[in-house]
């Protein structure tokens, strides 16, 4: 389970922090960016909506990039009032009386106060009438906020048949993490003291729970693979719980190798999303997200699941080193097999991850 106060959800986000830190995001700034200031084919002239519009800075770069029209979206009261704001002291504010400000740069956003499926009778918008559906909708470990269904419902009701949704791809990829990924090596020396006691602790309650913190990619000791993809253009709402399976070879990280070690233990696995502006709508440059351990660190971090035993892995019987150096009977696994389940809590904007594991 992850939990969260569904009532503090709205609240939440009109606290400016979490607003900073998501502006302060370069994967996430670059990408948002480059997606709508660098397709001009595609925003030139478009009718915008920008689902959840926070600060407002998605249809602030719309507004640049020379959209007709930007719907921004907000529930929650303060944000809606401070985009207003912000839009306005950017002179990018919707004026009905006066439709010019800064010379010839023409006010396009307005700012509607609501969730986007009570918006209707607020806004002057038909249904299907939207060409470009923005939103940054993307929780830790992709779905946990479950925003994404606000998404669909806006993308059925207003978007045009054929217009454009960004981004238009999210998958969720996975990888096995070895002893570095935990906390045993901090508690195992703590100024020369054997505290691995903690440790233990500590990870037997993280097989409970899981974990949003960072994964250094020198930890992980399987391959990486994809677990599940959203097409956002064309999935279903259903689609947003699934259960998908995997199969996670051994990766021997480079300083395991030196030792020439051929097997270790994975302790876990660690989950992560990209999430992509692809050709398909951004045809001048596409744009990609990425919150990967192989790439700069973002505010999602990566979501760590521990398993309730470590599991042996290594090269497999043949040239597998049998694995009395770390403590198990019979030979290291060649491959663990992962079924993983990700579902929208009842308790709402949470989700249940499950997870069986085993090593084959
Ligand atoms: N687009 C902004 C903010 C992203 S955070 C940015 O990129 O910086 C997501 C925002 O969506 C929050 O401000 C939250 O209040 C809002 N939100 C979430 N669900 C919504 C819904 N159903 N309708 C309208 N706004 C929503």
């Amino acid at each position: 389970h992850i939990r969260k106060v569904n009532e503090s959800y709205f609240g939440s986000y009109s606290s400016f922090g979490i607003h900073r830190e998501m502006l302060s995001d370069k994967a996430r700034m670059d990408a948002y960016g480059q997606a709508i200031l660098k397709n001009p084919s595609l925003l030139n002239g478009a009718v915008v909506m920008d689902v959840g519009c926070g600060t407002g800075i998605l249809s602030l770069f719309s507004a640049q990039a020379g959209a007709s029209r930007v719907i921004a979206v907000e529930a929650s009261a303060k944000m809606a009032a401070v985009a207003s704001q912000v839009a306005k002291n950017n002179g990018l504010l919707l004026n009905k009386s006066e439709t010019r400000v800064n010379g010839n740069q023409k006010g396009v956003v307005e700012v509607v106060h609501g969730m986007v499926e009570e918006i209707d009778k607020i806004v002057e918008l038909q249904p299907h009438s939207v060409d470009v559906l923005l939103s940054e909708w993307m929780g830790y470990c992709l779905l946990y906020e479950s925003m994404l269904g606000s998404v669909l419902y806006a993308r059925d009701r207003y978007l045009k048949p054929g217009g454009a949704i960004l981004p238009d791809t999210a998958t969720i990829f996975v990888a096995g993490f070895g002893k570095g990924g935990t906390s045993l090596p901090f508690w195992e020396n703590v100024c020369d003291f054997d505290m691995s006691c903690i440790g233990e602790e500590l990870v037997i309650d993280a097989a409970r729970y899981p974990i949003v913190d960072v994964i250094d990619h020198q930890d992980l000791v399987t391959s990486s693979t994809i677990l599940q993809t959203f097409d956002l253009a064309t999935m279903k709402h259903h689609e947003v719980d699934f259960t998908a399976t995997a199969s996670l070879e051994p990766k021997l990280s480079a300083s395991e190798n030196e030792n020439s070690k051929t097997c270790c233990w994975c302790y876990g696995v660690v989950l992560w999303f990209d999430t992509g502006f692809t050709t398909r709508f951004c045809r001048d440059t596409p744009a990609v997200l990425s919150t990967s351990p192989y790439t700069p660190k973002t505010h999602w971090s990566q979501t760590i699941l521990t398993f309730r035993e470590p599991i042996a892995i290594g090269f497999g019987e043949e040239n597998g080193t049998k694995p009395e150096t770390i403590g198990t009977e019979g030979y290291p696994a060649v491959k663990i097999d992962l079924r993983v389940s990700i579902v929208r809590s009842t308790e709402h904007r949470s989700i249940d991850i499950s997870m069986e594991a085993a090593g084959v």
